[in-house]
């Protein structure tokens, strides 16, 4: 079972025809999930002994499998926070992929960490962070959140020998992403939660520390602020909570997994304000930078200090750190050894199409936010819930209880129209249940909203 075994050219032939297709079709339909026991009685045993052989597997997949999936790209996919890879990331993807690059240390993947350096210089110029200042792809915004958790938390540990025998303590707000909460629990570390889901500000920090008894105090090392909120698309007071962060000596980490890409657009980058104050910063191209699944980044202020807490000890890798072996070794700086350089298909693309481009399509999410905002405000049957804030709309349909807005979602889909799903909004001690638009795809277009809004009526 070797290269040699497989059908080379005309299988080759076959999955590059597929991927082009893909990749160049406007007309993918909105797939539905089927259980996975329809599934089974679909395709049947797939794994035998002798193997099924590549042409029937591929038709298997073609006819029953790749319709199971709800692609991410499709234009009136506007649930969770979509994603729309340009074509050029997709097919360095495939390249990716045939390199077999293992992207844990220089000495390995020079080529393809080199290309992911550069791609990772011109994202941490967007944060405008200061001299020295660098990041690394991870698989995601949760691998980056933790990441930078444990970074902080080391360094806290560093700082005095007490801090040793203690739980760690970080403050968010309860608009952080639930990964943030996650990565706290995996790294077991306590979280205190600000009750509000609206934008973080300076004295709703600065009341919740002052309010800690000293104990708690003493274990608290970091605030965890969010550059836009995966619901609503909140930009916190960053530059407030970094204010509170230099005084109280605290790791200011800043949340922009869904939000970074708004870094690029003039229109909002204001908003962001005080992001160059922040001690590590995720970003994930693969929601607003319109790479392909994997691709995360985190970004340090000073990548030494991820070292401390991640640079793996290991007999079988001391050849790593041997002359001739020098360079950037991504492992050194976040949570995964063997990794794939998923920073490379966002290096071709930013390549080939050039970061002006790249602004553009982020500044058609926020257009399309906002006209879908007018749109609903012009409307009698809907209204907005806020202002639109980055790419992200809420709204309610007059009159709809939580289960119409389920039924209406389900309907859509059912129908391969359009998938939009329902969220909650807090204020006070109530939770609504709204609709809510994420815009990352620029292709999506004004007759799109027109269309979904009407199905509202
Ligand atoms: C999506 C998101 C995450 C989690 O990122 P993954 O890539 O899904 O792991 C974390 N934080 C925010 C703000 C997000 O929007």
């Amino acid at each position: 079972m070797h290269k040699i075994d497989f059908d080379l050219v005309e299988m080759t032939m076959d999955t590059m025809k597929y991927a082009i297709d893909r990749v160049s079709s406007t007309t993918t339909k909105i797939g539905k999930p089927k259980k996975a026991e329809e599934l089974k009685a679909l395709v049947g045993e797939t794994i035998t002994e002798k193997g099924i052989g590549g042409e029937y597997a591929f038709e298997l997949w073609r006819k029953h499998l790749a319709k199971a999936n709800v692609p991410v790209d499709h234009p009136r996919n506007l649930a969770f926070v979509p994603a729309s890879p340009t074509r050029a990331a997709i097919m360095f993807d495939l390249v990716t992929a045939a390199s077999s690059i293992h992207g844990a240390y220089w000495m390995e993947g020079a080529g393809g960490i080199f290309c992911e350096n550069e791609a990772m210089r011109w994202m941490v110029s967007l944060t405008g962070l200061p001299e020295g200042a660098f990041g690394v792809f991870t698989s995601g915004g949760t691998a980056a959140n933790l990441s930078a958790i444990v970074t902080a938390r080391e360094y806290w540990r560093g700082l005095d020998r007490s801090h040793t025998l203690e739980k760690g303590l970080i403050i968010t707000s309860i608009g952080a992403h639930s990964s943030v909460k996650a990565m706290a629990k995996v790294a077991d570390i306590d979280v205190v939660l600000i009750d509000t889901e609206d934008r973080l500000e300076q004295q709703a920090l600065q009341e919740t520390i002052n309010s800690l008894p000293v104990h708690k105090r003493h274990r608290l090392f970091a605030v965890v602020a969010t550059g836009g909120t995966t619901n609503a698309g909140i930009v916190d007071d960053l530059e407030g909570i970094a204010e509170i962060c230099e005084r109280e000596k605290l790791w200011f980490h800043v949340d922009a997994a869904y939000g970074g890409g708004a870094l690029m657009a003039d229109s909002v980058k204001h908003l962001f304000k005080g992001i160059d104050k922040a001690d590590s910063i995720t970003i994930d191209p693969h929601k607003w930078m319109f790479s392909p699944y994997d691709c995360g980044a985190i970004i340090y202020k000073q990548p030494e200090l991820a070292k401390d807490a991640h640079a793996q000890e290991g007999s079988y890798l001391d050849i790593f750190k041997d002359e001739g072996a020098h360079g950037f070794n991504p492992s050194d700086y976040q949570i995964q050894l063997t990794r794939r350089v998923r920073g490379l298909p966002l290096w071709f693309s930013l390549a080939t199409h050039g970061t002006d481009q790249y602004k553009e399509a982020v500044e058609r999410g926020i257009e399309l936010a906002q006209i879908a905002g007018k749109m609903i405000e012009e409307l009698p049957h809907v209204e907005l819930v806020r202002a639109p804030s980055l790419s992200c709309v809420l709204y309610r349909r007059i009159g709809w209880q939580p289960e119409d807005y389920t039924h209406w979602t389900y309907e859509n889909h059912d129908k391969g129209f359009a998938l939009v799903t329902p969220t909650k909004w807090k204020t006070g001690e109530t939770y609504e249940t709204v609709s809510r638009f994420c815009f990352i795809n620029p292709d999506t277009t004004e007759h799109d909203i027109e269309m979904i809004l009407e199905t509202m009526v």
